[in-house]
């Protein structure tokens, strides 16, 4: 992360909007249809691939319907049935333990407050406003995933390597209106044009060949 430029305000804030335009259609990508499922899914995916959390989701939704459900389940065996995801151990833990306090003090219901999901196990600013905007449409903050730190500092919207401080750089910044969307965007970026070890930046729309010319990566350097 040592050679990021930072851009100048008005050329990160175009590189931004140019890419919420190209994928405008980007949404959250996990599967779930209530703020339980979310909350649970959200903490299954930490460092685990979409696609095994959503594989791994449709079996334990279907067992375990409410936070009581949860919260009345032993670690191991909820272990059991999560075992492809990563960390599935403390994540089974973190689960039952989160499920716990909601169902004793928030009567079963997910919180719709940051402060008060900060407060349950295996719940960080990343989940909390995932959960805010994809359960109760309450857009707080940005979620920063990997995706956001690594495409914040080639692109040079951010110094930081921290997440809060990235979340509270870009949030100064970046239009309120996309902060809904940006992680989707930017995970759809990197999936298809800046990829995560070799970036394609002579096809990236704010690239050096593209006439936006934004990014200041030229390709050689954006992997490190
Ligand atoms: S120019 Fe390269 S490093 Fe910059 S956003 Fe595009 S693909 Fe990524």
């Amino acid at each position: 992360m040592a050679r990021f430029v930072l851009l100048e305000r008005n050329k990160a804030k175009r590189a931004v909007e140019l890419l919420e335009n190209e994928y405008k259609d980007s949404k959250y990508y996990l599967n779930f249809k209530t703020p339980i499922d979310l909350l649970v899914a959200a903490i299954l995916s930490a460092q685990t691939r979409d696609e095994v959390t959503n594989s791994v989701t449709p079996a334990l939704f279907k067992k375990y319907k409410t936070a009581k459900d949860y919260a009345s389940a032993k670690p191991e065996e909820l272990a059991k049935q999560i075992s492809r995801v990563t960390f599935f151990g403390n994540k089974a833990k973190s689960i039952v333990n989160a499920c716990k306090i909601i169902y004793e003090k928030y009567r079963g219901r997910v919180p719709s407050k940051m402060d008060e999901l900060l407060e349950l196990p295996g719940i960080g600013r990343k989940t909390a406003n995932t959960i805010l905007i994809n359960a109760y449409g309450i857009v707080e903050g940005i979620p920063v995933d990997t995706w956001v730190i690594k495409l914040s500092g080639r692109i040079g919207l951010s110094t930081e390597s921290d997440p809060d401080k990235i979340e509270s750089e870009l949030e100064s910044y970046v239009d309120r209106k996309y902060w809904k969307n940006i992680t989707y965007v930017f995970k759809n970026h990197g999936r298809k044009i800046c990829q995560s070890q070799v970036p394609i930046c002579s096809q990236c729309l704010i690239g050096p060949k593209s006439r936006n010319q934004l990014c200041p990566q030229n390709g050689v350097n954006a992997s490190k």
